[in-house]
């Protein structure tokens, strides 16, 4: 086989050997099925095991209540942008809006289509470097609900808690963090993501929604973007991404046997103290994007003293077998994804390379 290197890709990004190994050993032939993932029908009573277990392991992982329901949609977290405020902000047909960076701010263009938002802080005037304190934030106790981005995969940065918003409906895009620890999920009255940064390949989208909000989706709204349509159906309205729900199962079972997302978090935390350690101790030549008490620890985004560094860094890396730590072009500068299947030896690996760059180039 190939030799795999190290993908550093902000998404669709690294999924664990173990979960891909499995997908390709019965890529063929499902056993006791005798046919492939991508050839059975979403209403077989395999795939129904498939997508059963799938969301057994996500309530289990994330200790999701009974009061939730758990979607496998499509659209990505942008159909998300709209469906949300589509569904949930009327009758009052106002929401507030948190905004720290380009996901949020695209998230408040699609709520404009529905009613008025109130954007109750935003650090884009420091180019989103930081996560705004809960004493900035001007929320409206009569908002429909308060929107916030859990981890900015472009700037990376990352709430530590999630913001306190008192009896208001809190909605989160964790489509760059989720299942990288555990949260309390009670505190949430819509969460959703993206599968392809930490969960899964591109083409799924999870959404955890609180079964009492459905009562605000109106019976007039466009079939397929009714949160009701998906819960009465279990994600079977029309055929979903089986292939995507099918690799999300074994990306779960994968947490399930490494220790769940305790031992995750751990893990993610270590990976990213190297990182930011290693450029911490570089005495400027690395700088880090995010200020310390807001760094992500899924998206690592640093500069180097000049461009041409940076791109001969990029460049060196990739040769080196270090691939996508390019940053995103509204940052410049260099971004690390150390998902949760990014392998610990990879960053150790990045590190050494870095202080060895530093040393031949300062
Ligand atoms: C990648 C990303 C999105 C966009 O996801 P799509 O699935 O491509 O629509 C939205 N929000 C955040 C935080 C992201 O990282």
């Amino acid at each position: 086989m190939e030799k795999r290197i190290y993908n550093f890709s902000a998404g669709p990004a690294v999924l664990p050997d173990e979960a891909l190994k499995e997908a390709q050993e019965n890529l063929m032939a499902l056993p006791g099925v005798g046919m492939s993932v991508l050839e059975i029908s979403h209403r077989s009573k395999t795939f129904d095991n498939i997508i059963n277990q799938a969301k057994e392991d996500l309530i289990k992982l994330l200790d999701i209540p009974d009061d939730y329901s758990v979607l496998f949609l499509q659209g990505g977290a942008s159909l998300q942008f709209y469906m949300v405020p589509l569904n949930i902000m009327p009758p009052k047909n106002k929401a507030d809006y948190i905004v720290t960076g380009s996901w949020s701010k695209k998230a408040v263009k699609e709520a404009k289509r529905v009613g008025a938002v109130n954007i109750a802080a935003s650090t884009e005037e420091e180019n989103f470097n930081r996560i705004p304190k809960q004493e900035e934030l001007k929320l409206d106790p009569d908002a429909s609900f308060v929107h916030f981005t859990s981890n900015n995969t472009i700037y990376g940065t990352q709430w530590k808690s999630e913001p306190e918003v008192g009896d208001v409906t809190l909605v989160c895009d964790a489509s760059s963090d989720i299942l990288h620890k555990k949260i309390d999920v009670s505190k949430y009255g819509i969460i959703y993501a993206g599968a392809q940064k930490n969960m899964g390949p591109a083409g799924v989208t999870l959404v955890i929604i609180r079964k009492d909000l459905l009562e605000r989706c109106s019976d007039d709204l466009p079939t397929m973007l009714n949160y009701k349509t998906h819960v009465e159906k279990n994600s079977l309205f029309n055929t979903p991404n089986t292939f995507g729900i099918y690799m999300i199962g074994l990306v779960t079972k994968w947490l399930l046997n490494n220790g769940g997302l305790d031992a995750m978090y751990e893990r993610n935390k270590n990976k990213a103290e190297l990182l930011y350690n290693c450029i911490d101790e570089s005495g400027g030549f690395y700088k880090g994007h995010a200020e310390k008490e807001s760094r992500s620890l899924m998206n690592v985004t640093f500069n180097l003293p000049t461009e041409e560094l940076e791109k001969k860094l990029v460049d060196e890396a990739l040769a080196a077998g270090f691939s996508g730590l390019k940053g995103h072009r509204s940052v410049g500068g260099l971004r690390a994804s150390i998902y949760n299947a990014f392998p610990v030896k990879g960053v150790e690996e990045l590190v050494d390379f870095m202080k060895d760059f530093q040393a031949k180039n300062s």
